[in-house]
């Protein structure tokens, strides 16, 4: 077994920007294993397939199967094993997302093989993979290797750089359609989350709440500041489970991973689960009540005092300063 198999996941028809990152990745330590690196799209679009030789494929395996256009575990997992058996690599990388996240154990489970879930680095040292990930609720991190292949590892977006596209790369493209087992599964109902709203893992600018919110409406206020900032908005654990905002905006440990150049956090204590999330944002700027929270150890700049006072007054003199733009 050589080489790396990338699992791409899609936004709106294109490859995500977590995909081309893998691909970076996959190049790095599919090279000392002696092999290329193959990705699996689960689209027919030859455009798609291109974008992916460009950024550093091989081979791209394009499942035109209508039936796996939208995620299906039992689907994908299916035309996964298929890739896996046709490319024998020595390691599959998928992203660390929802679906990316219930994929990986499956497919490793599948492959009698094991898994490494939530990866911050991995890296080829003397002919061995090693998988870095977060533990002990983000306050340490261990080092993982495999003893058997392939490895399957999830890994979490912006942890490595993406390699810049070179439309002049050569690549195949092998069309997968049909031939596995028919799905297990009912899809019964397909909620899209708004498509005009910039994604949390691509955002530049993320305004965040936590529990100091204390409901759904101090969502509202966040948003202008996010509005007027150009941003989005996301969450701690505490509104996304107490139902004040959807799970998805859910930012941490078992959220999502963000690399914002600025990240304003609200009412958010700071916990490592939280951090494990948005510690690598460029600046942090934290508001609360409390002048102890921990956030403010992480924070470049911090505003003590109550959110109902200081975002609506944030909120004016950004858009006053904008006007002067
Ligand atoms: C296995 C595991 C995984 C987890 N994964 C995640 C994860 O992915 N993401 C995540 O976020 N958490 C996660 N958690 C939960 C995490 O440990 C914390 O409980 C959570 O992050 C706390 O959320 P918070 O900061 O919003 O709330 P709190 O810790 O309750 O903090 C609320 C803050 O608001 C401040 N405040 C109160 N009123 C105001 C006001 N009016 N204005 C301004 N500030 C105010 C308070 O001073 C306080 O600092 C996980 C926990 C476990 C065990």
């Amino acid at each position: 077994m050589s080489g790396a198999l990338v699992i791409v996941e899609l936004v709106q028809g294109r490859p995500a920007m977590a995909s081309f990152e893998l691909l970076g990745l996959a190049r790095d330590v599919a090279a000392p294993t002696g092999g290329g690196v193959c990705a699996l799209l689960f689209s027919a679009d030859r455009a798609a397939a291109a974008l992916l030789i460009a950024r550093g494929a091989d081979r791209v395996f394009a499942v035109g199967d209508p039936l796996a256009a939208d995620y299906n575990s039992d689907t994908w997992l299916a035309y996964a094993e298929r890739a896996v058996r046709e490319a024998a690599p020595a390691v599959v990388l998928a992203s660390h997302t929802t679906s990316g996240a219930d994929l990986a154990p499956r497919l490793a489970f599948r492959l009698e093989s094991a898994v490494a879930t939530g990866c911050v680095s991995v890296a080829a040292e003397g002919g061995v993979l090693r998988f870095t990930r977060p533990c002990y609720g983000g306050n340490a991190r261990e080092t993982v290797s495999f003893r058997t292949l392939p490895a399957v590892a999830t890994v979490r977006g912006g942890c490595h750089d993406a390699v810049p596209a070179d439309p002049a790369r050569q690549g195949g493209i092998v069309a997968l359609n049909g031939g596995v087992p028919a799905s297990r599964l009912r899809v019964v109902e397909r909620r899209k989350e708004n498509p005009q709203r910039a994604r949390l893992e691509d955002a530049r600018v993320i305004v965040a709440g936590g529990r100091g919110l204390n409901g759904p409406e101090g969502f509202r206020v966040l948003g202008e500041l996010a509005e007027a900032l150009g941003g989005v908005v996301g969450a701690s654990r505490v509104p996304c489970d107490l139902g004040w905002c959807p799970p998805s905006l859910q930012i941490g440990l078992t959220g999502k991973t963000v690399h914002p150049d600025l990240y304003v956090a609200v009412g958010i204590s700071g916990a490592s689960h939280h951090l494990a999330g948005c510690g690598g944002a460029r600046n942090i700027v934290a508001i609360n009540t409390d002048p102890d929270a921990a956030i403010f150890r992480d924070a470049r700049f911090g505003i003590v005092g109550d959110f109902q006072k200081v975002v609506p007054a944030l909120v004016a003199e950004v858009r006053k300063l904008r006007a002067g733009c």
